[in-house]
């Protein structure tokens, strides 16, 4: 089966007339992230969200939203995979009178809110030296005790000599 491309509500179809859980996954090529380098979907966007109907005709929709991606650090320009996502989606939306109610672009902004302009391998990933190339993840290179060339040197002197 295809994964949809577009997250649809259908209002005349809530449980009771007031509630809907909706739970799915979505073709990630709707988040149209194609240009980015650093950050690639691996996989579909992962929803699942609970939507009511409030007495003034609003519809309240929370839950969660995950999406996992290919990254290449920002620091040390590794390879790795991470799960991003939104805890706490909540919006509401005006329906009255609708009969259906698309949430694809409200869900596809707040799960690119959620990705990292700059992501990192791990948080205190220390890069690569500038001047020799080697990853100081891997432990200090050569060049390294001397110098201001990358800005995470500091923390290997924070590290006491061997
Ligand atoms: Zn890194
Ligand atoms: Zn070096």
């Amino acid at each position: 089966m295809e994964t949809p491309a577009r997250l649809i509500v259908d209002l005349g179809r809530l449980d009771g007339g007031r509630t809907s859980h909706e739970e799915g996954l979505l073709d990630q090529a709707l988040l149209e992230l194609d240009d980015l380098e650093q950050l690639r979907p691996a996989g579909p966007l992962a929803y699942c969200l609970d939507a009511e109907l409030l007495p003034g005709g609003e519809l309240l929709v929370r839950g969660t939203l995950t999406l996992r991606c290919d990254c290449v650090c920002s620091r040390c320009g590794g390879d790795f995979a991470a799960d991003f996502g939104v805890d706490d989606y909540c919006e509401t939306f005006e329906v009255q009178g609708l009969e259906t109610l698309d949430l694809t672009d409200s869900v596809r902004e707040s799960i690119i809110l959620a990705l990292p302009s700059y992501p990192l391998c791990k948080e205190d990933c220390k890069g690569v030296c500038l001047r020799c190339g080697q990853d100081l993840n891997a432990g200090p290179c050569a060049c390294g005790r001397e110098g201001r060339e990358s800005p995470w040197a500091a923390l290997d002197a924070l590290t006491p000599e061997a």
